[in-house]
Order: C-alpha cells, then sequence, then structure tokens
C-alpha cells in the first residue's frame, strides 16, 4: 500500500496543527502507524490522499448511519445552501427538526439545539443544576460526555469517591463537584448520593460507547431511575451516539426508563456540527429566554446542518427496517470475526446494540471501566494496522464502538471476514 503522500501530508499537518489533528483519537497514538489523510468518501467507503480505498467503521464517529454522500442528505444540503449559510434567526427547519426529535421520544417536549455533544450535556448539567438546586453530579469511569472542565473527571482511590481532573489544566475546584461511580454498579452509585447529599444529576452513557461498547445491564438502568427518584436527582441519559443509532429511539427501547433530560449530536446532524438537549417543559423552559438559565450558540440551529440532520432523520423514519438490517450485518461481522479469531486461538469478546458493535480482545466479558483495563490493548493495535492495510478502517482504538452503515450489505461484510482469517493466521504465526 503506497502511503507516501499520507504520510508527507501528515507530516505538514503536525507543523502547524497539534499532534496534526484537530481530535485526538485520530492520530492512531494507541495503535501507531500512520493516519490516513482522507481525500474523498463515498457510501460505506473511504479514499485517502493516495488513493488507497478503506472499508469504513467509523462513519465520522457515528453521525453517518446512512453512509457517505446519501443523496438525499446531499440534495437537502444544497437546497439550504442555496438559501444562505445562516442567519442568527430563527427558521422553520429548526422547528421540523425539534418535532421529529420530540416524536421519537415520549419523554421530551422541548429541546434545543447546539453545534456539539460536548455543548449539550455541559448545558443539560447547567439545567439539572438549576432545576434542583443542587451542586453535585455523577457520572461513571469510562463514560465519556465531552471536554468541559466538570466532566474530565476520572475515579480518584476508592470507587464511590470525588473524582479528580482527568486532564491538566482542569481546576480541583471544578472537579469536587463530580463524583465517579462504578458502571453497571449500583451500590457505587448510592455510596456518591450518600456520600455528597447534594447530587442534582446522575449523567449516564445508558449504551456506553466510549470504553469500547459496553451496554448498561437493565437492571442497572432501571435502578438508576429509582435511586434519582429517592435522591430528588434528574437522570440524563447521554445518547449523543446511541441516539438515532442503537434504535430509532436510541436506549429507550432496550430500557423501559424515562430520564429528565437526553443529549443527542452525531446521527442526528446527518454528518454536519448539530446536537441537542431536551427534556419535559418544566426543565426546559428554565432555559433563557424563558428562565434565567443562560445558554447561547452563535452557530446553534446552523440551517445546513439543520437540513443534513432533518433529511438523516426524515430518511430513518421513512424505513425504521435500517435497523433490523444493519443489526443483522453488525451481527454478521462481529460473529464471523469472533469465530475467526478462536480458529486462530484468540479470544474475542463482541457486542452489537443496532447499527453500533464493540469487539475486545480479552477472554472475559466486559462490564466495566476496571474490566476494560484487561483488554490486550498490544494484539488490538497489530490486528488493526493489518486490517488497515487489507483496507478495513476500524477505529484507532480497542475503547471507541464501530458502526455499519445502510450501503453496506452481505458482501462487504463477508469480505471482512475474510480477511480478518488472513490477519489472525499472521497473527497466530507471528506468536
Ligand atoms: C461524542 C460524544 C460526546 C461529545 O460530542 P462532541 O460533539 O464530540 O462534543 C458526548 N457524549 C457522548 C456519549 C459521545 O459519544
Amino acid at each position: 500500500m503506497n502511503l507516501l503522500n499520507n504520510i508527507n501530508d501528515f507530516n505538514e499537518a503536525k507543523s502547524v496543527i497539534p499532534g496534526g489533528v484537530n481530535s485526538p483519537v485520530r492520530a492512531f497514538k494507541s495503535v501507531g502507524g500512520n493516519p490516513r489523510m482522507i481525500h474523498d468518501a463515498n457510501e460505506y467507503y473511504l479514499i485517502d490522499e493516495d488513493g488507497n480505498k478503506y472499508i469504513d467503521f467509523i462513519q465520522s464517529w457515528g453521525p453517518l448511519i446512512l453512509g457517505h454522500k446519501d443523496s438525499d442528505v446531499i440534495s437537502a444540503v444544497k437546497d439550504a445552501i442555496n438559501r444562505g449559510l445562516g442567519y442568527g434567526a430563527p427558521t422553520v427547519g429548526e422547528t421540523k427538526i425539534a418535532k421529529e426529535i420530540i416524536s421519537t421520544y415520549n419523554c421530551i417536549d422541548k429541546i434545543r439545539l447546539v453545534s456539539s455533544g460536548t455543548e449539550a450535556t455541559m448545558s443539560a448539567i447547567r439545567l439539572a443544576r438549576a432545576y434542583t438546586g443542587k451542586d453535585d453530579i455523577i457520572k461513571f469511569d469510562g463514560n465519556y460526555h465531552g471536554h468541559s472542565d466538570s466532566l474530565l473527571v476520572s475515579a480518584g482511590s476508592g470507587c464511590a469517591t470525588f473524582g479528580s481532573p482527568s486532564s491538566p489544566g482542569v481546576p480541583n475546584d471544578f472537579s469536587k463537584h463530580t463524583l465517579v461511580a462504578r458502571y453497571n454498579d449500583l451500590e457505587s452509585v448510592e455510596s456518591c448520593f450518600k456520600i455528597s447529599g447534594d447530587v442534582a444529576c446522575v449523567i449516564v452513557e445508558p449504551i456506553a460507547g466510549n470504553m469500547g461498547l459496553v451496554p448498561g445491564d437493565v437492571e442497572f438502568i432501571n435502578g438508576l431511575r429509582s435511586l434519582c427518584d429517592k435522591y430528588n436527582a434528574l437522570l440524563i441519559f447521554d445518547e449523543v451516539m446511541s441516539g438515532f443509532r442503537a434504535s430509532l429511539k436510541g436506549a429507550l427501547s432496550y430500557y423501559n426508563v424515562n430520564p429528565d433530560l437526553v443529549t443527542f449530536g452525531k446521527v442526528i446532524g446527518g454528518g454536519l456540527p448539530l446536537a441537542a438537549f431536551g427534556g419535559v417543559d418544566d426543565i426546559m423552559n428554565l432555559l433563557s429566554p424563558l428562565g434565567g438559565v443562560y445558554q447561547a450558540g452563535t452557530l446553534s440551529g446552523n440551517p445546513i446542518a439543520v437540513a443534513a440532520g432533518y433529511a438523516t432523520i426524515r430518511k430513518i423514519k421513512q424505513d425504521t427496517s435500517i435497523y433490523d438490517r444493519l443489526e443483522k450485518l453488525a451481527l454478521l461481522l462481529t460473529q464471523g470475526m469472533a469465530q475467526k479469531a478462536q480458529d486462530f486461538g484468540f479470544k474475542l469478546q463482541v457486542c452489537v446494540r443496532g447499527s453500533m458493535f464493540g469487539f475486545f480482545f480479552s477472554d472475559r466479558e466486559i462490564k466495566n471501566f476496571d474490566d476494560t483495563k484487561k483488554v490486550d490493548t498490544e494484539l488490538f493495535a497489530k490486528f488493526h494496522q493489518k486490517m488497515l492495510e487489507r483496507g478495513v478502517y476500524f477505529a484507532p482504538s480497542s475503547f471507541e464502538s464501530g458502526f455499519v452503515c445502510a450501503p453496506m450489505n452481505e458482501r462487504v461484510i463477508s469480505d471482512v471476514i475474510e480477511k480478518s482469517e488472513i490477519v489472525f493466521s499472521e497473527l497466530a504465526n507471528e506468536q
């Protein structure tokens, strides 16, 4: 595989952009090798600056459930562009996409649009604090909610403690309002409630996709609802990744639980920067200008992003069998690769939720962040590199979810499984 342009272009990027990337995981730090500089894409594949083609299981980290350059999404964007790039004034498109989301999630009366998942979770937490009049929040180790200060916090020593900053630059004073509990462990959540006595909300990825794919157990998610009710705290479902991805109703199809606030991103923008948070009137009406909770955005609800998101959601709703079809493909892929792995003496733990999938090199099931520390990341790095050389682009980390998209079919998946067989046989020989 010729990578000359990729290598030169990435070196040049590094001279003007920290690490050569505008979001860290793109840099291939945990798998090694030269990141591919992407030049073009279509349907389910990417094309790099040397003209190499890759089957794309990242899909812009989730948004592209319809694949690259879906004709309906592209034409909606072109129509919108013809009417200008943005006005900083309300548009009918914003009402339309709000209605699409609200009619899908019956626990939501109103939503507000923002431009990134980070903004959505940050604003939802502000709202929860204002509504409850309390300051502390509970999050889970290994869940990711964007890069705002109070959420870049990981567990301190012991599992039910106030967290410590997971990034330099986050003051301890910020992290002291964030308690970090263990995923799929209700006891750790209750101890956080008891230690704090001042919890405004629990924020959770009900289907965690940012430590690999680790779904919450049904009893765990149900239990969070009960604990929040018991301690008068709000429950926030962060569905930035799982919303419209794990199913049409995201996590709501898997758990019989209504959260108080939900955050969205990724799929709802159809590939452009759009995210949202929503909840019942009582809570949402606290937002400025109705209420006093300040939240704003110059480009929030940008008409081009709204057009892409609206076209994506409309198309999905016109044929919701897409989720069953994609889930079958994801199962075919993960079970096929797990079988090939086993044939050569490797253990793969696999998981699927709708069009999301995950796999870990591990002989044990992964339930929480502590479990992820036992995953064989070196083996993953080798696997990743060898698959990439054969034109299969998985996320460059053991701890990211993968995605299948509408233009994929059984032939594409079989091709990937065959390639995995060759890679596993090579890996077995190298050991
Ligand atoms: C991606 C993601 C975010 C952050 O969204 P950005 O648009 O990258 O700021 C927040 N929460 C979850 C669950 C995510 O997957």
